[in-house]
């Protein structure tokens, strides 16, 4: 291998620096290696070639012999175009061209036969191709065709600029001739072999120039294969780091609550589910890491006991824990619910929400500090800088979609100050040796990996780096530094360890914006774990070491004494339970430090619930079912939706609807219960109470009661113009009912214009009760990005895989990567060599979503 995949663009024979700069502009191409990843769209037949008269009105691309028999130039509103008659042996067409008409005009010659290509309109009674490629016949004859040509992605400015897919495909078998077309392996013999996959090489020749469907298929799965086993690897190894790194607080010994609890007031026999997932907390909890972990669980499959056992473990070893949900309403019926349970224990616990009282919240803030209180329940007002615990051990998030990763990591810094539990280190320099030494011992593979990164670059230090470190390690500074330096997950170009002082000197490619980002969260963690970060460019270095000098001298003396530091915290354990399922191959790929644990079984004897969808001229049949269930003692929910945008037409809807719900059911024989977003929460949760209380039969509402709210005797859900929900709405609404032992009922009502989606949405309800085969349909429906939310798209962002597609190759993938990871955590052996060569390569340009999750 002679050429470096890292080499500019600009070095390719045929790209110059305008083509470079627009393929680094439009595609993000900087290198050969990047231009190698432009992997097609899809492919069309070269081969075949269209007469005039076989043209079909598809807007299809197509390909034709023919020659020009003239040119005219074509007024229209805004300049001109130019029209070239095009005729074969069975009949005429036009070709157009908006732009650049003086240059086609004299390149392209009349009388001579051509091959155009590209995509046809029906324009004015005849064929159009608007800017098609055109090739003389005689030269195109020269080249070999493949019936399946690739076809790459491209921007309006690329084809505008002339960079045209014939110019990519161009340089790219350049990029061929100059590589040979021999790539490093990256995967393993024996994963080769055992998968009967191509070689990388043959797999990049085949992807860029199929020689046959079957080698186009190959290729394609070789390196979606190869795509999602590198993103599991970092996965998997990531979170083994953070298992080794973030320390967490040692739950160690089950004690009087929880046994008190299991022995004496557990009100049912839990699940077989319920039990191996507390288990699963339980060894978290009882382990030095920090506990991250998701809980999915389908509405009802009873993820309220699982939370309170586990907070019970936390009181045990006497840290106080926390339920944080997204609503007022859920945060009260947890409250209510968890309170019963407390009660024959004895333990204290609180509320705090926005309507929180003044006094009462200096009370629960006082209590918190001082330790009184043991478990507080609320709402996001937990969050605040002024809700301090005295020693919150655990943090428990309810229906985790609504909120967003920035509020968990909000809770992390709610655990205890590191003082205030372990006895304070003499200095944090043993601090650093105990997280090394960790390492050694834990996980050989991470610390032996970061080692011999380590080596490397003290062997390839930059000039300025060795500048800088000539003068460090001199005495001028009073300081003792280290260079390549590990720290955490990191190696540092230079740190101060008396001082936590971090200097990071950094080259050209630091200026890019992702890299920006990336620097940005690096120096974000380095702060949390206590370090102090300045950053120098290689410029500043080598032209004025003495400016650099005096400033980290002028910062080293602002920095107190260590000991006085404010130790950083330790985080609480985390567990986020969600009743939105993600469907697994998903939450594989986009939950790097998540564990997740799933309630996958209902408690026995329930039924689940019948669902129906009906259209709206079959009220009255409605209102009738309605009248019988009642008769029978059961409680009705009336839901409509209501949307931001849409909002006075949405309450104009709930209104007219709660009226002639009101008119069929008239007091005193009915009672009925109105809830939305513009009551006040006293009055929302008056009429709530009514309706739990079973003092009222019917609740109108809008989607305020989503989620949680917890009436068994409910047994019927309407939902009204049910075609306007989302999926895993409709699927939270319907689990509202169904909670005690009767039969219930979900009917969808709806208009008779549907969308094929929302066909498809309430076919989903009406077939399927199984929360995770709804989220499937979800996802293929709205794709990742909708669900998972802005934040992670970043993961999702895959070159040819595809999360949702390719779920049985990212499963397959995963496989292979912990079956590697458990055979040979270090990736020390021979046979895996193309694996930690690749690996390290990864980590040299690491993504930015590496440090997010
Ligand atoms: P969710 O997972 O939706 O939060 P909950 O925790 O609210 O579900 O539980 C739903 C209902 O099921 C509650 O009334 C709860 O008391 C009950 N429940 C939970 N676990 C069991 C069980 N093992 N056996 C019987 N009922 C249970
Ligand atoms: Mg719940």
């Amino acid at each position: 291998m002679s050429v470096n995949l890292q080499t500019p663009i600009d070095y390719l024979k045929g790209v110059g620096p305008n083509r470079a700069d627009l393929l680094r502009s439009e595609l993000g191409i900087k290198t050969y290696q990047d231009l190698l990843n432009l992997f097609p769209n899809r492919y069309i037949d070269r081969t075949r070639y269209y007469k005039i008269n076989e043209l079909q009105r598809n807007n299809a691309e197509v390909q034709v012999i023919g020659v020009i028999t003239g040119f005219r130039e074509v007024a229209q509103k805004r300049g001109k175009r130019l029209v070239a008659d095009f005729k074969d042996d069975s009949g005429m067409m036009e070709l157009v061209w908006f732009r650049g008409q003086k240059w086609i005009r004299e390149s392209l010659k009349i009388g001579k036969p051509y091959v155009i290509f590209g995509r046809t309109n029906w324009f004015n009674g005849r064929y159009s191709m608007p800017h098609p490629e055109t090739e003389l016949l005689s030269e195109h004859e020269k080249n070999l065709r493949s019936s399946m040509q690739a076809i790459y992605p491209s921007t309006e400015k690329l084809s505008n600029k002339g960079v045209t897919n014939k110019v990519v495909s161009k340089i790219m078998q350049q990029l061929f001739l100059e590589t040979k077309g021999r790539f490093v392996e990256t995967l393993p013999d024996y994963i080769l072999k055992d998968l009967k996959l191509l070689s990388k090489s043959e797999a990049l020749f085949n992807i860029h120039f199929p020689k046959t469907p079957e080698l186009l298929a190959r290729a394609k799965f070789r390196l979606k294969f190869e795509e999602l086993f590198y993103i599991q690897l970092q996965l998997i190894l990531k979170n083994l780091i953070h298992k080794s790194k973030i320390k967490g607080l040692k739950f160690d010994k089950v004690g009087t609550y929880f046994n008190t609890f299991f022995n004496e007031h557990l009100p049912f026999d839990l699940t077989n589910a319920q039990k191996r997932v507390l288990k699963e907390i339980r060894l978290d909890l009882g382990s030095n890491a920090q506990m991250n972990r998701l809980l999915q669980g389908d509405v009802g499959s009873g993820k309220t006991i699982v939370a309170f056992m586990s907070m019970l473990m936390g009181l045990d070893n006497g840290f106080q824990c926390c339920l944080m949900a997204p609503t007022e309403i859920l945060s009260v019926q947890h409250y209510n619910g968890l309170l019963e349970l407390c009660k024959p224990l004895n333990i204290s616990i609180e509320i705090l929400t926005g309507s929180t009282k003044t006094s009462k919240r200096r009370e629960i803030q006082e209590n918190l500090e001082n330790g009184n209180l043991q478990i507080l329940v609320g709402t996001h007002a937990l969050l605040e800088d002024k809700v301090k615990f005295k020693n919150l051990g655990l943090a428990i998030i309810d229906e985790q979609h609504r909120f967003g990763v920035a509020q968990r990591s909000k809770l992390w810094k709610k655990g205890p100050k590191k003082n205030s539990q372990s006895p304070p280190q003499s200095s944090q320099r043993e601090e650093a040796k105990n997280v090394l030494k960790k390492y050694m011992t834990a996980r050989p593979s991470t610390y032996k990996l970061m080692k011999e990164l380590q080596q490397e670059n003290k062997k390839n230090s930059t000039e300025a780096e060795r500048i800088l470190w000539e003068c460090l390690r001199g005495k001028n500074l009073d300081f003792k530094f280290r260079r390549q330096h590990i720290i955490d997950e990191f190696i540092v170009d230079f740190v101060c360890l008396e001082k936590n002082l971090v200097i990071e000197v950094d080259g050209g490619y630091h200026n890019s914006i992702q890299q920006k980002e990336v620097d940005e969260i690096r120096t974000a963690i380095l702060k949390d774990l206590g370090f102090k970060v300045i950053r120098f460019t290689n410029e500043e270095v080598i032209g004025n070491i003495n400016s650099v000098l005096d400033k980290i001298s002028r910062t080293l003396s602002k920095i107190p004494p260590l000991g006085e530091n404010k130790g950083a915290s330790i985080p609480p354990h985390i567990l986020v339970m969600t009743a939105t399922p993600i469907p697994r191959t998903l939450a594989m790929s986009v939950y790097g430090d998540l564990d997740i644990s799933v309630i996958d079984e209902l408690p026995a004897g329930r039924k689940p619930v019948k669902t129906v969808h009906r259209y709206d001229n079959n009220r009255l049949k409605v209102f009738r079912f309605i009248r019988d269930e009642i008769a029978k003692g059961r409680q009705i929910y009336v839901v409509y939706p209501l949307i931001q945008e849409s909002e006075k037409m949405d309450y104009k809807d709930l209104m007219d609807g709660y009226e002639s719900i009101s008119r069929e059911f008239p007091m005193p024989d009915y009672q009925i219960s109105i809830v939305h977003g513009k009551m006040k929460p006293a009055d929302k949760d008056y009429e709530m109470q009514r309706f739990a209380k079973g003092e009222t039969q019917i609740m109108v509402a809008t989607t305020v009661i989503e989620v949680g709210v917890n009436v068994p005797n409910a047994s019927v859900m309407i939902i009204e113009s049910a075609e306007r929900f989302g999926l895993s709405q409709l699927h939270q609404l319907r689990g509202r009912v169904g909670r005690g032992a009767e039969q219930s009922y979900c009917i969808l009502m709806t208009s008779h214009k549907l969308s094929n989606d929302s066909k498809t949405r309430l076919e989903t309800m009406v077939r399927s009760n199984d929360g995770f085969e709804i989220a499937e349909v979800d996802l293929r429906l709205r794709g990742p990005g909708d669900i998972m939310g802005t934040q992670q798209s970043g993961v999702l962002n895959l070159r040819i895989a595809d999360v949702v597609k390719d779920k049985d190759i990212l499963q397959e993938a995963r496989y292979h990567a912990k079956k590697v990871l458990n055979a040979d955590p270090p990736l020390g052996l021979p046979e895996h060599k193309s694996i930690l060569n690749t690996y390290r390569e990864m980590s040299r340009y690491k993504n930015i979503w590496n440090y997010i999750s």
